[in-house]
């Protein structure tokens, strides 16, 4: 298909190799593998394809230039992180444009991206100059306690699709600033924003070697060759739970520090005394955001009986006005899902729980044609235990379920292996903070549909992950304790 002349200026100007020692380069068996529009299920480019030999290539460039990074003036890091800032920032219709293009959410989704992701390079840049350690003495008195940070080393990360320039600003930003180099493995599926990003990092004066990125159509031939060399430090992750645990399992080798951003399953409760309009509001936040695509998606919205039908009426309108089409059309509110695979497997999950005896309100099917689209769905009268509320969705559904108790209502949010984000809507403040209190979840948002921001820490409890992204406690996953001891 031929793009508008915009779109395809931007293709023909995409860096499409593999990115090692500071500059593009091609993949040293020449592979390379198609980058797919998901809003035609066609090819757009193709881009090097890594294998293990490049991986060595690419941590002996980062070992290479640990040793120096580490030793940069905070402030120097700090500056080359903020001038990559301001440069996604200025280039922010490029990168939005480009997410859009190989992942499918509607544009003023991925400019949202753009600002958000980009924030993470701006936080750590004011994080780099912020490295604290103490000095006290010991109980005793006979003798000083020294304790200083230092970076971790040589870190892998390995992002997910569904936020192509976040997941990876996310580790990228505090790594560098805490002194560390990284190699980055892009999800097969968007491999290509984490390439401008290199681009745009060298242009803002990061040293080769200290960031590389390796696409790769199958992730095991780069990552385990890496997972299994001693110069690698740490693994950074974010995907799914059964990914995660594999490395977790790869990373036991080495004993290497692991960051585990993993998957969720949401719940979303509205109880009787809630304002139902910013309930709403805010559960098309949790629910639509990305087209259901985000580990912190509402995967259960579980309502108060008492005001379950005027919440479902209500969502059932919104959702029924939202556009369904190619993200980079104008007024589109909803793109298609990544790949043939997830909608799939979206499919599945509507048709099993309406099976179980779940009711349509609105939508329920996928959408016929090119494109991986599926229909902007709810569903009422969920049945508890249906595999649309024990997995993750990952897709534009609404899977509602009802509840008349506090106790029951905490109960069914709890109910699960997961512990990522939960949404809780009431007015009253007691029981806010005690509901808040009572769910297992890393994350709890009272009153709002979206509680990421680069300044709190990100990350889940339970099967949900290790460890935290953004807020103070982000660059702490880069940084190694080191106490030295002396006599008074
Ligand atoms: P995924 O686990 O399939 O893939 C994630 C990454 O891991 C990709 O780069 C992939 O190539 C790589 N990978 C796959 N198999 C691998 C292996 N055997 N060894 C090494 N690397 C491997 O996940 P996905 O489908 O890309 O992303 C969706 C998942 O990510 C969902 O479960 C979602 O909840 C989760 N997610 C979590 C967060 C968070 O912060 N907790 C954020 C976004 C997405």
């Amino acid at each position: 298909m031929s793009y508008p002349a915009q779109i395809q200026r931007l293709i023909d100007s995409l860096p499409t190799g593999l990115w090692i020692d500071g500059k593009q380069t091609d993949a040293i068996d020449g592979n390379r593998f198609d980058v797919i529009d998901p809003a035609t299920g066609a090819a757009f480019t193709t881009v090097a394809d890594a294998n293990g030999k490049d991986a060595a290539r690419a941590l002996d460039s980062a070992c290479g230039m640990q040793r120096e990074w580490a030793a940069t003036a905070p402030r120097r890091r700090s500056d080359i992180l903020r001038a990559a800032f301001d440069a996604v920032i200025e280039r922010a219709d490029d990168f939005a444009l480009l997410m859009t293009l190989e992942m499918g959410k509607a544009l003023p989704e991925s400019r949202s991206e753009v600002t958000y992701g980009a924030e993470f390079l701006r936080w750590f840049s004011e994080e780099a100059v912020r490295i604290q350690g103490r000095y006290t003495q010991s109980p005793s008195g006979t003798g000083r306690i020294l304790v200083t940070k230092g970076p971790v080393g040589p870190c892998l990360a390995i992002t997910p699709w569904n936020f192509p320039l976040a997941m990876g600003t996310r580790k990228i930003g505090p790594a560098l600033a805490a002194g560390c180099t990284m190699i980055v493995k892009p999800a097969e599926d968007t491999p290509l924003t984490m390439l401008l990003l290199a681009k745009v990092f060298a242009d803002a004066g990061l040293p080769p070697g200290v960031l590389s990125v390796l696409p790769a159509a199958s992730a095991p031939p780069v990552t385990e060759p890496l997972l299994a060399d001693p110069r690698l430090r740490k693994v950074t992750f974010t995907g799914s739970t059964r990914v995660g645990k594999i490395l977790i399992e790869q990373s036991a080798h080495n004993l290497l520090r692991t960051s585990m951003e993993l998957g969720g399953n949401a719940p979303f409760v509205v109880f009787d005394d809630a304002d139902l309009d910013a309930a709403v509001d805010g559960a098309m936040a949790a629910k639509m955001r990305n087209g259901g695509q985000a580990c912190t998606a509402a995967n259960r919205l579980i309502v108060a009986n008492a005001v379950r039908e005027e919440f479902t009426a209500k969502l059932t309108d919104r959702i029924a006005a939202m556009s369904v089409g190619p993200g980079y059309q104008e007024g589109i509110a909803v793109g298609p899902l990544i790949n043939q695979k997830q909608r799939n497997n979206v499919a599945r999950l509507v048709d099993d729980a309406v099976t179980g005896g779940a009711k349509i309100r609105i939508g329920g099917a996928a959408i016929d044609g090119p494109g991986f689209y599926y229909q902007p769905t709810v569903l009422d009268e969920v049945v508890p235990g249906s595999s649309i509320v024990t997995e993750e969705i990952f897709g534009p559904v609404s899977a509602i379920t009802g509840f008349d108790t506090e106790a029951e209502a905490i109960a069914a949010a709890n109910d699960t292996e997961f512990g990522l984000a939960a949404y809780i809507y009431t007015q009253g403040l007691d029981r806010a903070l005690r509901v808040a209190d009572a769910i297992e979840s890393g994350m709890v948002g009272i009153n709002r549909g979206v509680v990421s921001d680069v300044a709190a820490p990100f990350g889940g409890v339970k099967q949900s992950g290790l460890g935290s992204e953004g807020g103070v406690e982000g660059i702490e996953e880069y940084l190694d304790t080191k106490y030295i001891g002396l006599t008074k």
